[in-house]
């Protein structure tokens, strides 16, 4: 189970519906990836047969798991790495934990993991009284104020720069004085470097493993991974057993999607893959390195009919462009993963109880699909869970009596032409200048937007007057 409850969803979106200050850091983020993707796509021969191929290796991998998993086991531990499996979150905490105390370790540097957040190894390493350097800028910002991340590329995206700036300036031990973006980076680079060369292990996750090499591949923008994992002794990395390819040219082009959906780059500045430890005549590296290859309930999901979720390469694409996402941010969602991507995932790891109001979270308009790079069909994922949840008895009454109303009257076109034809007259009334403000029953509308107000004539009447002419 994730760390955060995606129970009360709706307050919680309630509230970042009202921070105007949020509504401007995401849509700031959020905007400048959609333009920079449209950007390098189009300059991309053919995007779309990239996709079509990138969803078919994730799918072959899916298909052979087990055995590609076993080539890359062996070929790691050929390497020289050491390899571990955990079947859950608390599993793979113990694992991680149990090789610090084995390193006498009482710092570590970690390198942005998403599946770090997942199983909740930050508050398990605190437990066990190792201290923890967060060492990509955004994830450090996240550490300082005490937040978890809203977002799985960009962690801080719902702060803004002055926020930013206000808390480096309280928690730096040195902090900036000339108020620019880089005299931010230079205070943020002096209070990381000491953090970063002092640990006693690095904690990566990993993009890719690389099955028929045995390598780990992350990639970051800032060069904090190389930094946080090459001085320190030993090296641990934490994977989700999905991320696996087949081989380096297989790699080499999920990387070419990845980076193209994630920031509209060609490739992410710096991508490195590491094969082992330090071998005799390497100048530096990790003593030891261990790999964790972790289940936590992606096994499950393909017998949930979730397979297609596995093909997942986290860029972040789908919560760009989601009209949802970019009006409350991503700590609304309330589980690890927010966004489209997120709705779909947080049912398997906090349970369909806990959150089933995020598969509601969604217009249904499409863009997700249309933007991810492995084509994963996420409207329809989340019209699975809604299913699920309307045959689980799930929902609330009111829901399903309303529902129940609604079928009886769209089966029978004559009362529903009545029905409509007085909701509209209704509507008109309340109207005001084209807009309506407050609508009773439709409060969850206008509470935070006026509603357009409906046309003179239904849809159906105009198509018939058309039909007339
Ligand atoms: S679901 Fe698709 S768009 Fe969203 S993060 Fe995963 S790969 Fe990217």
């Amino acid at each position: 189970m994730s760390a955060f409850s995606a129970t009360d969803f709706k307050s919680r979106a309630d509230a970042a519906l009202a921070d105007r200050t949020l509504k401007i850091a995401v849509e700031r983020t959020a905007g400048t990836a959609e333009a920079k993707r449209a950007v390098a796509v189009s300059a991309f021969p053919d995007f779309e047969a990239a996709r079509t191929r990138a969803a078919a290796i994730k799918d072959h991998v899916v298909a052979n798991l087990g055995a590609y998993l076993e080539e890359f086991e062996a070929n790691a531990i050929a390497a020289g790495a050491k390899v571990h499996w955990a079947q859950t979150a608390d599993e793979a905490c113990r694992i991680v934990i149990d090789i610090c105390k084995a390193a006498g370790a009482k710092s570590v540097a970690r390198s942005k993991s998403m599946l770090g957040e997942e199983i909740g190894l930050p508050h398990a390493l605190a437990e066990a009284g190792i201290d923890r350097v967060e060492t990509d800028l955004a994830e450090h910002i996240i550490q300082l104020a005490d937040e978890r991340p809203s977002h799985i590329i960009w962690p801080a995206m719902h702060k803004t720069r002055e926020q930013v700036s206000a808390l480096f300036k309280a928690k730096h031990r040195t902090p900036h004085e000339e108020e620019s973006i880089a005299a931010m980076a230079e205070s943020a680079r002096r209070e990381l470097r000491v953090g970063m060369l002092g640990a006693d292990v690095g904690i990566s996750g990993a993009n890719f493993l690389i099955a028929d090499t045995g390598a780990v591949c992350t990639v970051t923008n800032e060069g904090n991974a190389e930094l946080s994992l090459v001085p320190p002794r030993v090296h641990i990395v934490t994977a989700g057993i999905e991320k696996i390819v087949p081989s380096m040219p297989h790699a080499v082009h999920m990387l070419r999607m990845l980076a193209r959906s994630a920031t509209g780059a060609a490739l992410t500045q710096y991508t490195t893959f590491y094969t082992g430890p330090k071998r005799a005549h390497d100048h530096d590296g990790p003593e030891e390195m261990h790999i964790v290859l972790v289940d936590n309930g992606r096994t499950r999901m393909r017998e949930q009919g979730l397979a297609e979720m596995l093909r997942c390469i986290r860029c972040g694409a789908c919560m760009n462009h989601c009209v949802v996402f970019r009006q409350i941010g991503g700590h609304a969602y309330g589980g690890t993963y927010p966004g489209p991507m997120g709705s779909v995932l947080t049912p398997t790891l906090d349970g369909l109880p806990k959150s089933r109001d995020l598969a509601h979270a969604c217009t249904l308009n499409g863009k997700c699909q249309e933007v991810c790079p492995v084509k994963i069909p996420l409207p329809t994922l989340l019209r699975g869970w809604r299913e699920k949840s309307w045959r689980e008895g799930l929902e609330p009454t009111s829901m399903r009596a309303g529902l129940g109303v609604w079928a009886f009257v769209a089966r029978r076109p004559a009362l529903y032409r009545f029905g409509t034809g007085i909701a509209v007259r209704a509507m008109r009334l309340l109207g005001k200048g084209g807009w309506i403000d407050s609508l009773p029953l439709g409060k969850g509308w206008t509470r935070h937007r006026a509603m357009p107000k409906p046309a003179a004539q239904t849809f159906m009447a105009q198509y018939k007057k058309a039909q007339r002419k």
